[in-house]
């Protein structure tokens, strides 16, 4: 049910800097960038092929982003996996013990269907499975 890595989701503290290291040095253009209020974060989304960057930054303190910055520094923050049913995966999941953030999708970037594995299920990575319209 897994289709493909959809992103890999980098933390970055500067945003502007980030994109322009993406942009300038490695000639990744940016298609678009969205702010996710309920996460605290700006997202910017970098075509890579058949997958894509998201670089994340945070715009307070006490997001998610900030306390992972301040915790490990910027870096590899996600993993997002594809899939063609998000509510059918969880409940594969669910079903095999693995243990969840979000039991049920929330809204991500995009208007894609996101939820998140918890990294003590996954040998210490955080993966996101995403549901979104080509
Ligand atoms: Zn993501």
């Amino acid at each position: 049910m897994i289709k493909k890595i959809d992103h890999v989701g980098i933390a970055v503290s500067n945003m502007e800097e980030a994109c322009r290291f993406y942009e300038d040095v490695l000639e990744i253009k940016v298609t678009g960038t969205e702010e996710v209020k309920e996460q605290k974060v700006i997202t910017a989304f970098l075509p890579v092929g058949d997958s894509e960057i998201e670089l994340l930054a945070p715009t307070a303190p006490d997001s998610p982003i900030a306390r992972f910055i301040e915790k490990r520094g910027e870096g590899i923050q996600h993993i997002a996996l594809r899939v063609d049913d998000i509510e059918a995966e969880l409940e594969r999941l669910k079903a095999a013990g693995v243990r969840l953030i979000d039991e049920k999708p929330r809204r991500g970037a995009g208007g894609a269907k996101i939820a998140f594995i918890h990294p003590k299920a996954t040998g210490g990575v955080l993966l996101e499975i995403s549901e979104r319209e080509e």
